[in-house]
């Protein structure tokens, strides 16, 4: 990878205690048994910012143990004092909001006013189920026997593991260790391996906060061992459950590995939602959903709008607003004042952007603004309007997760549904009208775990978040995230 000259991120730090190359085990900071490590890059110049240790199968064996012996613990621990943690971490992420977004800013690129955002929303997730933790009931049900009680209780699960991955790399986390850990349980985490340095940061403040040794365990390592470690995680019979975030090829491989052992998972994977524009939308409403929801992180989220459907009468109107809109995005590394869309994850990432752009053109696309790499270099995209996209196109079917939006042109509302709920995918979906039986209707049939109405913002921490279809399994998030991550015992008591 070219390197590019700006000053990173990290020279802003004012506590370079929150930076760590590290690994963290059993409350420690520990390297590779062989001392290996692998680098971690700025994806706006492709500097290296910090060398995190490759760990193998053993090393992530040791973290399971010091989970496992956590738990003994921490499983019994008090919900009370157990939230108090809780909420201490989340009020010292919103103490350190600055630091912990510089952080993220400089490993993953996406512009310092997004990073606020997103470790406001990690913060979230650990004062929520912090507050959750306390409300973990069971249930008593009327005897159907004389001299019987049937009680329920919801129990921890024991050792759970998380893997997350690089487009929110501190949310990620948090929204999986803050319900495992809230409910009792211990977890052993691995980061992805181009954004292992907020997971290590939210550690640090894990540890000031007073959550005890083993119960939160990161461990880092390269793609080449992603496997590895995995494999050392699913097939461990101690892991009692799998929260995952990523693609939905990893997400299956990781379920059947998951299925030796009986392993409970919860899988959040790729999208591909269908964004919505009737003729009688607020068009301005719809237009300023764009940014959330396709132009934010460069269009690297799950539920960034990856088909843009819109009604043959508006189109025209619609395209040139939204032209308008993306010819005046402004382009720059994350700490730039102004900036608006940063540079992609890595030239992986970029290849997959030019690939779906040419498939687009060959099969009769045409590009109204954008389209190439940006003049700065390196991993910037320009942020790109194509017209005469069509549902079969590469652009339709896959996530493009870049700056890049497709419009779809459609004529009635039923074509419109057939086109949205045309993919294996079910995570978010997007639409905006005005007419209320319009809005029903639609809302019911869309096939998507988060719809959203004249919105293009759906993330918050009081909503369960998750997909259907094979978006996957499971719910982050709200009421329903914290009963992934207990069991449900049915205890009877007879000869009363
Ligand atoms: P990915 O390649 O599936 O990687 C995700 C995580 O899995 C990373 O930590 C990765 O490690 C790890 N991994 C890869 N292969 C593995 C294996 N064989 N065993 C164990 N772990 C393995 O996904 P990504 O490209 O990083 O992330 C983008 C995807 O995540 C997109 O599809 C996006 O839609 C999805 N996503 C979904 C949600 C949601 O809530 N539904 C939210 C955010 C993102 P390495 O980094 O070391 O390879």
């Amino acid at each position: 990878m070219t390197t590019i000259e700006t000053s990173s991120a990290l020279d802003l730090l004012e506590d370079r205690e929150l930076l760590r190359e590290l690994a963290f085990v059993n409350g420690e900071w520990v390297g590779a048994d062989d001392g290996g490590t692998f680098e971690v890059r700025d994806p706006a110049s492709g500097r290296v910012l910090a060398e995190v240790p490759v760990f193998g199968a053993t090393e992530t064996t040791r973290a399971l143990d010091a989970a496992g012996a956590a738990f003994e613990t921490w499983g019994t621990t008090l919900a009370k004092e157990r939230a108090a943690i809780l909420r201490r971490w989340a009020d010292l992420m919103r103490d350190n909001s600055e630091d912990l977004s510089l952080i993220l800013t400089a490993e993953q690129g996406k512009p310092l006013s997004e990073s606020r955002g997103e470790v406001e929303y990690a913060a979230s997730f650990l004062e929520w189920f912090g507050e959750e933790a306390k409300r973990v009931y069971g249930d008593v049900i009327p005897t159907p026997m004389e001299g019987r009680r049937i009680v329920v209780f919801k129990e921890p699960l024991g050792v759970t593991g998380g893997i997350t991955p690089w487009n929110f790399p501190s949310a990620m986390v948090t929204r999986k260790c803050a319900p495992a850990v809230a409910a009792g349980n211990t977890m052993v985490l691995k980061p992805a391996e181009q954004t292992p340095l907020s997971a290590l940061a939210v550690c640090v403040l894990a540890e000031r906060a007073g959550l005890p040794p083993g119960v939160l365990n990161v461990v880092t390592t390269p793609a080449e061992k992603a496997q590895e470690v995995g494999e050392t995680m699913t097939s461990d019979p101690r892991l009692r459950m799998l929260g995952f975030t990523g693609s939905t090829e990893v997400g299956k491989l990781l379920m059947k590995q998951c299925a030796d052992t009986v392993t409970k998972v919860s899988l959040e994977l790729g999208g591909n939602a269908p964004f919505i524009v009737f003729e009688d939308a607020d068009l301005e409403l719809a237009l300023g959903a764009m940014q959330s929801c396709k132009y934010r992180n460069s269009g690297q989220t799950c539920i960034s709008a990856n088909r843009i459907l819109v009604q043959e009468s508006v189109h025209d109107e619609f395209v040139a607003m939204l032209t308008d809109y993306a010819a005046g995005l402004v382009v720059g590394s994350g700490t730039e004042e102004g900036s608006q869309i940063g540079p992609l994850i890595d030239q992986q990432g970029l290849d997959k952007v030019e690939r779906h752009i040419a498939n687009a053109l060959e099969s009769g696309a045409e590009i109204v603004v954008g389209g190439s790499p940006h003049d700065r270099g390196g991993l910037f995209f320009q942020p790109t309007v194509l017209t005469g996209v069509s549902p079969e196109m590469d652009m339709s079917c896959e996530e493009t997760f870049g700056p890049v939006a497709g419009i779809i042109p459609f004529r009635t509302e039923e074509e419109a549904i057939a086109i949205a709920n045309d993919t294996p995918y079910g995570l978010c979906a997007y639409f905006f009208t005005k007419d209320l039986a319009r809005a029903w209707r639609v809302g019911e049939a869309l096939e998507a775990g988060i719809v959203g109405l004249n919105t293009g913002f759906v993330s918050t921490e009081v909503a369960p978040f998750g997909g259907v279809k094979q978006s996957g399994i499971g719910r982050e998030g709200s009421k329903y995230g914290i009963e992934e991550w207990v069991d449900t015992k049915y205890f009877t008591f007879a000869g009363l």
